[in-house]
């Protein structure tokens, strides 16, 4: 119900976007090319312009785009292929919006197979031309290619860089609040084992005031460093807020991220920052039971971690659901 609710995101708008000017645009053709008597390039286009529409259809009621997607592509491709096959080599020219389309739509790696498979058999279907009209073609199919893909490389790059920067905490460079949103609500579907330990320093307000604000962020970074080091392979660590963190244990039971807290607990209490700057940890922990929402689950946490705090801090505190 809620992922009906969700706006529809940009990609889900520009396949749905395309499927429809693919179905009106071959439709027309199809008009056209059945008023002609051109009644197998109709039936083709005819064919092509409802899958474009079906597709439509697809990305409205699934909001899926990967497989619509690619049957665009494909159906782009093809479109070409038969074209020519049909009508000649002219309408070759239909390979260059095809690439543009391909290396759009597709991750590299699939776009770079299909089109290169499509694009050998597109100059196969030329072989007949004058060699120096098939040479130009060649070298502009190729030229066009090879801008496709570097501008489709290059975005896909950028929109993993971005993804990175949008997940990361700037201060601690481990994982932020909209990651473990993120990774959190993927969660609400799953079934199985997961846990979580959530904590936050305590008085760490009169380290700001005493040593300034400065030193706080790099307490901040320490405690972030240290439980990273004590964390490693058996949970994800995100900075949650100012001073709060979280520990994100998937496939793993409230047994494990407890005997996890106290590793945490223990250890820094006997570390240099908690010594030096006379800070302990509150932590709470809880695994999300069966039935449950991931938003009562981590209310849970939240609640433990509270009473953590208002039953004298430095302590661990156990979720229970009843
Ligand atoms: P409690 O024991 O109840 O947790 O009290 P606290 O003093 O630790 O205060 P609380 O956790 O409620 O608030 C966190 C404080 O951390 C608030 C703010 O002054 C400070 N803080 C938040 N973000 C940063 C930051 O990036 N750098 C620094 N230096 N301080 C921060
Ligand atoms: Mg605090």
């Amino acid at each position: 119900m809620e992922q009906i609710n969700k706006p529809r995101t940009e990609r889900e708008i520009i396949v749905m976007g395309l499927s429809l000017t693919y179905a009106v645009g071959v439709g027309v053709f199809a008009v056209i090319r059945y008023y002609k008597a051109e009644y197998t390039v109709a039936m083709m286009d005819s064919v092509l312009a409802l899958f474009g529409l079906y597709v439509f259809a697809l990305v409205w009621k699934t909001r899926n785009t990967t497989l619509p997607a690619f049957a665009i592509s494909v159906i782009s491709v093809f479109g070409t292929i038969a074209t020519i096959a049909l009508k000649g080599p002219e309408q070759v020219y239909w390979a260059y919006p095809s690439v543009a389309l391909v290396f759009y739509l597709l991750p590299t790696r699939q776009a770079i197979i299909l089109w290169t498979l499509s694009a050998l058999i597109i100059l196969y279907q030329l072989i007949e031309l004058p060699t120096l009209k098939l040479v130009t073609i060649a070298m502009t199919i190729f030229i066009t290619s090879f801008f496709c893909h570097l501008f489709s490389s290059s975005m896909s790059e950028q929109h993993e860089r971005l993804r990175e920067i949008a997940n990361q905490d700037v201060l601690t460079e481990i994982r932020n609040r909209r990651a473990f949103n993120q990774d959190t609500s993927n969660l609400e579907n799953y079934d199985g084992l997961v846990s979580a330990i959530l904590f936050d320093l305590d008085n760490f307000k009169q380290v700001n005031d005493y040593y300034g604000h400065a030193v706080g962020d790099d307490v901040i970074k320490d405690t972030s460093d240290f439980v990273h080091g004590v964390v490693a392979n058996d949970g994800n660590l995100y900075r949650i807020g100012g001073d709060e963190f979280a520990v994100l244990c998937e496939g793993q039971d409230f047994n494990h991220a407890f005997q996890l807290a106290k590793q945490i607990y223990e250890a820094f209490s006997v570390s240099d920052i908690s010594q030096q700057h006379k800070i302990t940890l509150s932590l709470a922990v809880a695994q999300k039971e069966s039935g449950e929402t991931i938003k009562e689950w981590l209310g849970r946490l939240d609640s433990a971690l509270y009473k953590a705090k208002m039953s004298g801090r430095n302590q661990i505190v156990k979720s229970v659901r009843y």
